[in-house]
Order: structure tokens, then C-alpha cells, then sequence
């Protein structure tokens, strides 16, 4: 019986509601009226115990929905501030999330948040709700996160209901119950400093590294440390997990849309879905968000965004770490880090083995040839797997190649590499440089080459158009979209059998979707 389950029976911890009360407030969740569950995810669940048939349960629909709290745990939300498009935005806080507690699972301990369960004192003018459009996108990009292997906030499930909410028109109210170790923000940190509190910022320091970085109260041998010598090493270590997630976000054509410092996780994770956007056509200056319009988070801006958002983080915990050069060389390793990481997957992507001197040439002219070509960005790379070598010059082999590989497929909505590019001649001319590249240390055979290569370039992404489809049938009461889709990028690199028009680019009409900060 689910009451007997391990979600229940498993200790809750509470660790954010043993910190003081100024952290947070205590506050209960608003219910959704007739709640219906839209999908409960089974990883997700089973790192805390769940099992499918608990999701058929009335108690853990009352506890998704906001009807009851979870047993043994504390509702509350929590409060942080933050600069919002370069601007310091003063307190804001969780809004529409409820914490409702910590569950020590059998795969680590796990806060369960409900995002859109109510107003708390936090709200300011809204209305503490979630839509189901953007909980539909949280939702599944979360999972397209976890598919890829990148840092995320891990989606349990989504929940609509009848209550209607207001934004530009009518919309579906409902609720994503959501994990994560914590969901402490750099805003976390910059709402005390901005208070000039060292007491409650070496009370969050001291937890987050107790909890989350615990290598950090770790002086080197021998030497002494100054006072605040941990919260540089803090700094360090989330420099170095936020560079390796840029560059993670970065090659996979992922923009967040709202990278403000309260949506920057202390953990590295990727956090707070709203207007994101995985690119369809490559564009450098892609704006995923309708409301952007200066285009301060497009695509290639977002590295030095997140090195601007950690040094107001340096900022922040300078109050109780004085040495002020030790901050900044901290916050000087971003940029090799993140190049290193980049350069690495890079070389994954591409299948080149060890980086070489001349392969930046090659990257570079490869992202020019896409931009000047408007060439799909998660299929280049793909497809670049089954492009001709230069024992099989013909650029026209490849589609054969392809439709042998996809055993089943038309090859039809899957196109070959060249065929990528209006620009067929410079796709080729690449093409040739490339294969001479590889071809002049070979270190693996063509197969293995091309499985390492399938292996981390994906065929699936999250196209916003493909997202819409999902939400309009959602919109209608049918879910089977959201299933479908969620089969596909939670294994994004398997090649599924009869789903490739998931793979497919956009049809025209995608280019009209706009997404906004309305959620
Ligand atoms: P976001 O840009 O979604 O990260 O939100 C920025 C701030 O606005 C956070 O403090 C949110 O909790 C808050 N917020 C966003 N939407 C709502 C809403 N509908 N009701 C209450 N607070 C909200
Ligand atoms: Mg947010």
C-alpha cells in the first residue's frame, strides 16, 4: 500500500528548515481543483522510493497538487534576491514554489518542490500559480536535460487542474513537482549581502558547503587558513561546475532565456525553465526569449553572462571572505575551464581524438559555415557521424549510408550532412578538410569513430515547435504527446524506430512561435 511505501516511510532531513527563520517562510500550498496527473516520471521517482503504481494513488496526487503535505516534511518557501537582466531587482524570493521538504531517498537526499502551487509571501503581484504551457516545458525540458546528461533540476511530475489562470489570455492552471539536492541560487547569497549580513551569509556558506561541497573546508596541507580561505575555495568550485555546464549548454544549441542570478544554481544545475529554447537553425545571436529584446542572454552571450552572475556571487560572499585578489583569481578560472571543456566535448563531438593545433580552425569555420547557412545544429553534428569519407567522395553517398544505418527509416526527414547547407560546395570543401584531419592520425576504426561520435551527439532535442504540439494536444485533455516526445529525449542518442519525424527541422510555421516570459 502506498502509505506503507518507502516515500512515506523514508526519513525526512528538512536540512534548509533547520537554518534559521529569516531564511524562509512557513507557508502552506494553495490545492489545485481536480488535479489530474499528467505524468509521473519513473527515475525520478524511484530516487526517492517511488514506484509507478504509487503515481495511481490518491496520496501522491494530493501531494503533487498541493492538497497535502508531505508526511514528515516542512512547506515553506524560500527567500533570495537578485540582479534581473543586468539590474539589481532588490528581494524576490519563491514566488511560486513551496518547498515541501527533504527526503533522504535511496539515491541521496532530494528536496521536493511544487512549482505553481499558490501565493506566498514572496508573490509580490502574481498570483503564486504556474500555466500548463510552461509547466508542459519544464517538464519536458528536464527531462530532455537528463537525456543529455546535463545538470538539472529533475522533473517528478505534472499535474492540471481546473482552476483557470490569467495571463495574456485564459489559460490551464497546473503545478510541476520538481527535485534537486538544493535549489539555493547565487541570489541566495546576494540577498544577505546586500543587507551587509555576515551572520546569515556564513550561516548559508557554512551549509551549502557542509551539504554540497564539503572538500571546500579542506585547507592545504601545511598552510594556514585566512579568514574566509573557504568560501574562495566555495567560489572555485562553483566557478568550475557553472563553466563546465555553459559548455555543455553551449553544444547542444540550449539558451535559457532568463539567466538572471536568481535562476543561477549553487550546484552548476540547470534551473528555472521558462523561456528556453534549443536552437533549431544555428544562429550565434539566437534570442530564445521573446522579451530579450536587447538579446542580453542570445546564445553566444551566455558564457560571459555566467562569469558576470559569479562575480556577483564573488561579490556577494567577498562580505565574508576579505581577500579580495583570492576571490578574483577564483573567478579567473572560468574562462579556462569552460574552454577546456569545450574543447574537449568539441573534439568528442567531431570524433578527432586528442585537440590538435589547427582543429580550432577547423571548429571555427565549421560554426561560420552553419551560421552562413542557417544549417540545423543538433543535426550537423549528427549527421556529420554518416557523412562520406574520402574513400567514398560522393557527397550524394551518404543519404544510402544513412538509410542502411536507420534500418527502417525513409531517411526522408533525416538529412544528409551536406544536404544541410544551401552552401553545398563549402559543406563539401569542409567536408574534405575534415576527413583529412581525421584521416591523418586515424586512432580508431570508421565504426568506433562513429559511435563515440552518435554516442554524444544527439538526434532528439527539445524543438520548441515539438513542444507546442505536445501542449496543444495537453491543452485538449490528451497526453499522449507528452509521452511520445518524453520517450525520445529521455534517450536522445538511440536512433527510435519510427519517430523520426521527432528528429525532423521545424516546419515554417515554428518561426512564429514566440516564447515569452509569460508563464
Ligand atoms: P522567474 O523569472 O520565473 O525566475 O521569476 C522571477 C521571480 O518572480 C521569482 O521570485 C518568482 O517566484 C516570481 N514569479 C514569477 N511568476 C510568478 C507568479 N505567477 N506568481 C508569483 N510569483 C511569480
Ligand atoms: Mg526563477
Amino acid at each position: 500500500m502506498f502509505e506503507n511505501s518507502a516515500f512515506f516511510e523514508l526519513p525526512k532531513i528538512n536540512s534548509f528548515a533547520a537554518l534559521p527563520p529569516e531564511f524562509y517562510s512557513l507557508v502552506p500550498t494553495t490545492p489545485l481543483r481536480d488535479p489530474v496527473l499528467v505524468h509521473a516520471d519513473e527515475m525520478v521517482g524511484a530516487l526517492v522510493g517511488l514506484r509507478p503504481e504509487h503515481f495511481k494513488s490518491k496520496a501522491f496526487v494530493d501531494i503533487v497538487s498541493g492538497s497535502a503535505p508531505l508526511p514528515g516534511g516542512v512547506t515553506m518557501a524560500a527567500v533570495y534576491s537578485g540582479h534581473q537582466f543586468g539590474v539589481w531587482a532588490g528581494q524576490l524570493g519563491d514566488g511560486r514554489a513551496h518547498l515541501l521538504g527533504e527526503i533522504a531517498g535511496p539515491n541521496g537526499h532530494w528536496e521536493l518542490q511544487l512549482k505553481g502551487a499558490g501565493p506566498t509571501p514572496y508573490s509580490r503581484r502574481g498570483d503564486g500559480r504556474a500555466v500548463l504551457r510552461s509547466s508542459i516545458r519544464e517538464y519536458l525540458a528536464s527531462h530532455a536535460m537528463s537525456g543529455l546528461g546535463i545538470p538539472t533540476t529533475q522533473a517528478l511530475a505534472i499535474v492540471s487542474a481546473k482552476d483557470r489562470v490569467i495571463r495574456e489570455t485564459s489559460e490551464t492552471a497546473a503545478i510541476v513537482a520538481r527535485m534537486a539536492p538544493s535549489f539555493v541560487r547565487f541570489g541566495s547569497f546576494e540577498h544577505w549581502a546586500a543587507r551587509n549580513a555576515p551572520a546569515e551569509l556564513t550561516v548559508l556558506a557554512d551549509y551549502v558547503i557542509d551539504r554540497f561541497y564539503p572538500e571546500c573546508m579542506l585547507s592545504e596541507p601545511g598552510v594556514p587558513d585566512r579568514p574566509g580561505q573557504r568560501y574562495v575555495r566555495l567560489l572555485r568550485a562553483v566557478v568550475s561546475r557553472t563553466a563546465l555546464l555553459m559548455a555543455q549548454w553551449q553544444l547542444v544549441g540550449f539558451c535559457h532565456g532568463v539567466m538572471n542570478t536568481d535562476n543561477m544554481s549553487i550546484l552548476g544545475l540547470t534551473l528555472d525553465y521558462g523561456p528556453f529554447g534549443f536552437m533549431d537553425a544555428f544562429d550565434a545571436k539566437h534570442i530564445c526569449n521573446h522579451t530579450d529584446v536587447q538579446g542580453r542572454y542570445a546564445w553566444y552571450a551566455q558564457p560571459k553572462v555566467a562569469h558576470w552572475n559569479l562575480y556577483q556571487l564573488a561579490n556577494s560572499l567577498h562580505v565574508i571572505a576579505p581577500d579580495a585578489e583570492a576571490l578574483r583569481d577564483a573567478l579567473n578560472t572560468f574562462e579556462p575551464t569552460f574552454f577546456d571543456a569545450m574543447q574537449t566535448q568539441m573534439s568528442r563531438k567531431l570524433g578527432l581524438g586528442a585537440w590538435r593545433e589547427g582543429d580550432e580552425a577547423l571548429v571555427d569555420d565549421l560554426w561560420s559555415l552553419m551560421q552562413a547557412n542557417h544549417a540545423d545544429f543538433t543535426l550537423t553534428f549528427r549527421q556529420l557521424a554518416y557523412a562520406p569519407g574520402s574513400s567514398e567522395p560522393s557527397p550524394h553517398q551518404d543519404l544510402n549510408r544513412i538509410k542502411r544505418d536507420l534500418a527502417g527509416t525513409t531517411g526522408a526527414t533525416v538529412q544528409p550532412f551536406v544536404d544541410l547547407f544551401l552552401d553545398r560546395e563549402a559543406a563539401v570543401a569542409w567536408l574534405g578538410r575534415y576527413w583529412n584531419r581525421v584521416e591523418s592520425a586515424p586512432i580508431v576504426s570508421p565504426e568506433t569513430r562513429r559511435e563515440s561520435m552518435l554516442a554524444v551527439n544527439p538526434l532528439y532535442v527539445l524543438r520548441n515547435y515539438l513542444a507546442q504540439q505536445a501542449i496543444e494536444a495537453a491543452q485538449e485533455g490528451d497526453f499522449d504527446e507528452v509521452a511520445a516526445l518524453l520517450k525520445v529525449l529521455k534517450s536522445p542518442f538511440t536512433h527510435h524506430a519510427g519517430m523520426d519525424a521527432y528528429a525532423a527541422q521545424p516546419p515554417a510555421w515554428a518561426t512564429k512561435i514566440e516564447v515569452s516570459c509569460s508563464s
